[in-house]
């Protein structure tokens, strides 16, 4: 059965632009609540820490980097369906790609600044959560 939380970042290209609270009303009328929160930024370090699947890409050092480059918005979020759902809302990787009316297709502005973070699998969304949240801060 799915699983009905995800994980989601809004990153740097976004938060910089001022579309943090756009981003989140989207989010919310598309029935997903909120069930921790908090703005941060992440290290070169943290950056790679988070991204470590793709080291092997191309891109890695220039996602870290970019990662790094300013505050984001971490969230875990929930709704039935989450993981599949949420990453129908934000659209394809590449916002060149993404379905008209999806938060990529609208915020994103390449296929590496592109606005938003979503997991990928139940599994992926439980370890990305406990990585920006102590159990304190999961209280919900
Ligand atoms: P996602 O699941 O849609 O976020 O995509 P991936 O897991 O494949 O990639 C993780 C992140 O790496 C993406 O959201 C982009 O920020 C970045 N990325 C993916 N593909 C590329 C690429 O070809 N070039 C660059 N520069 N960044 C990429």
């Amino acid at each position: 059965m799915a699983g009905n939380r995800t994980f989601t970042m809004i990153k740097p290209d976004a938060f910089e632009a001022g579309n943090s609270g756009a981003i989140l009303k989207m989010i919310e009328e598309a029935g997903f609540k909120i069930v921790a929160m908090k703005a941060t930024r992440l290290t070169p370090e943290l950056a790679g820490k988070f991204y470590e699947v793709h080291k092997e890409r191309p891109f890695y050092a220039d996602l870290c980097k970019y990662m790094s480059s300013g505050p984001i918005i971490a969230a875990i979020l929930e709704k039935d369906n989450a993981v599949e759902d949420f990453r129908t809302l934000i659209g394809a990787t590449n916002p060149a790609n993404a379905a008209e009316g999806t938060i990529r297709k609208i915020f994103a502005k390449s296929i590496e600044a592109n606005a938003v973070h979503g997991s990928d699998s139940d599994e992926n969304a439980a370890i990305e959560g406990n990585f920006y949240f102590s159990q304190l801060e999961r209280v919900l």
